[in-house]
């Protein structure tokens, strides 16, 4: 895939860039494991001195910051704003916890004293998506940063005006160099990087086939991998749910980064008795978007990320339709330059029907109708995928058990799916393993050290 900026809204090569030759990625290798060498040795003040003003320069630059992502990648300006201050955010949580996340724990061992203490392990390779260009990155680099890992970050061929955009953040927040690295590459030389003695772990965010191509040769080298991979979340409603609520938090679950989201409400699933009332308001709501150019704010659809991704998704559409799937609402390409795809809505799949198993990356909603809850937690945990799922009721109790028997790394109840700092993030099955943020997020690429003292007088 060329380096390349594509204005989603019209289709038209914006810049190129040249992919960076083997030599210069070598030469950036090398400088990052030596500043490791120095940068391990900083305090916890220090890294955090630096992410702090990171964090500040991505505030008093949001507006400029966000209008590249829009421009890139096609999400909505006000959600990109929203992205650059939650990614601002994560940089100073993990500056303001990460010295208390990684204090030493004493341990009460039977002879003796002992203690784990938390050291960094290296250079860390962080291979990203463009769907959340700048929140993706801040949820990776921070917290390795804190650790006093440095990382080297390959991010989307998409979005390379922001991947050097949040180098220039550090560079200017002044962090040595080497702290930050950004490497102008194309994905299929990313999983060859894992070999190389210098790179301590990996960690990557997107599809379960850059994942598996990853973590074979992380595991062929024996390195620690964190897979963040797609999902499929179910969005259950049950009969005592406020179908409002759930229509409104539906619509935004489903529509939201333009539907283009790994924890996008994906697959509706209504208990028969409300089913009716929710798909009658559900699609009137969806049919009434606005549609339109991502920089205008009185937009609520954008185009999706690039030519292939509509091109895909029309294909899973009519691939569904081919084998018995209805389609509600929309189903069809917008005429227009842009890559714009109606809000659409398939019925009556079966797990004969590929949108029933596959991941369906922009506005188009499964709609399913169960007997009852149980249906309908079967039918959720019937995916490949298991990243996170909501539930709708009134009864939160009823709510926290139906979570209990679901299959997903996140439950949220009365709310899509969704992220902040202080949360961890992540899922099981086909969707990965390991987690982002919260203090979970930052033990992935330490060394938990045992430091055992054994009393001089000890017995031999
Ligand atoms: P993708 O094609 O896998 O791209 C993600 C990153 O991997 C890009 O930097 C890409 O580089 C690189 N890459 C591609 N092929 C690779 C390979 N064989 N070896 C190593 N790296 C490779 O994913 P996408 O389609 O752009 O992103 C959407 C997917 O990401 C969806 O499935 C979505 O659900 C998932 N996602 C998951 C999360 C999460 O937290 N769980 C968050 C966001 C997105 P190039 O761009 O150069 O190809």
């Amino acid at each position: 895939m060329p380096i390349q900026t594509v204005n989603p809204f019209t289709n038209k090569v914006v810049k190129s860039f040249e992919e960076m030759t083997d030599k210069t990625v070598d030469t950036l290798i090398a400088k990052s494991a030596k500043t490791f060498t120095e940068w391990r040795e900083t305090s916890y003040k220090q890294r955090a001195d630096i992410l702090h003003k990171v964090a500040k320069l991505m505030r008093e630059k949001k507006e400029s910051l966000a209008k590249i992502i829009t421009l890139e990648m096609g999400k909505l300006i006000a959600q990109a704003e929203g992205e650059i201050v939650l990614g601002a955010d994560i940089f100073d949580y993990y500056a303001d916890n990460a010295a208390e996340f990684l204090a030493d724990k004493q341990l009460e061992p039977k002879l003796g004293s002992a203690l784990v203490r938390c050291s960094p392990i290296g250079v860390i390779l962080g291979v990203e998506p463009w769907n959340f260009p700048f929140y993706q990155v801040a949820r990776f680099a921070a917290p390795n940063i804190m650790v006093g890992n440095t990382v080297l970050v390959k991010h989307a061929s998409l979005v390379p005006q922001c991947a050097v955009a949040i180098e220039e953040l550090f560079n200017e927040a002044g962090a040595p160099n080497g702290v930050y690295t950004n490497l102008l590459i194309s994905g299929k030389r990313a999983s060859a990087l894992v070999s190389d003695k210098r790179i301590k772990g990996v960690s990557l965010t997107g599809s379960e086939a850059a994942g598996a191509s990853i973590a074979a040769e992380a595991g062929k080298h024996l390195k620690k991998s964190v897979l963040e991979l797609g999902g499929s979340d179910a969005f259950i409603i049950l009969d005592d749910a406020d179908i409002d609520k759930a229509v409104e938090w539906g619509v935004i679950g489903r529509i939201n980064n333009n539907g283009e989201c790994c924890i996008a409400s994906k697959r509706f699933i209504a208990v028969e008795a409300i089913a009716d009332e929710f798909i009658k308001k559900f699609k009137e709501k969806l049919s009434n978007l606005v549609v339109g150019d991502p920089m205008d704010s009185k937009t609520e659809l954008g185009p999706l990320s690039s030519e292939d991704a509509i091109v895909h998704l029309l294909d899973q559409v009519k691939r569904s339709v081919d084998a018995g799937a209805k389609v509600l609402i929309g189903g069809k390409r917008m005429d227009n330059p842009g890559n714009f795809m109606e809000p659409t809505i398939l019925t009556d799949l079966t797990p004969e029907i590929p949108a029933y198993y596959e991941e369906l990356f922009g506005p188009v909603a499964s709609f399913y109708r169960v007997k009852n809850e149980q249906e309908a937690i079967d039918l959720a945990n019937d995916s490949s995928f298991g990243l996170g799922c909501s539930i709708f009721t009134q009864d939160i109790e009823r709510g926290k058990s139906v979570a209990d028997k679901i299959d997903a790394g996140m439950v949220f109840i009365n709310h899509p799916t969704w992220t902040q700092s202080d949360l961890p993030f992540g899922g099981t099955k086909g969707s990965g393993y390991g987690r982002e943020l919260s203090e979970l997020g930052i033990q992935e690429f330490v060394n938990k050290k045992l430091i055992r003292v054994s009393g001089l007088s000890d017995p031999l």
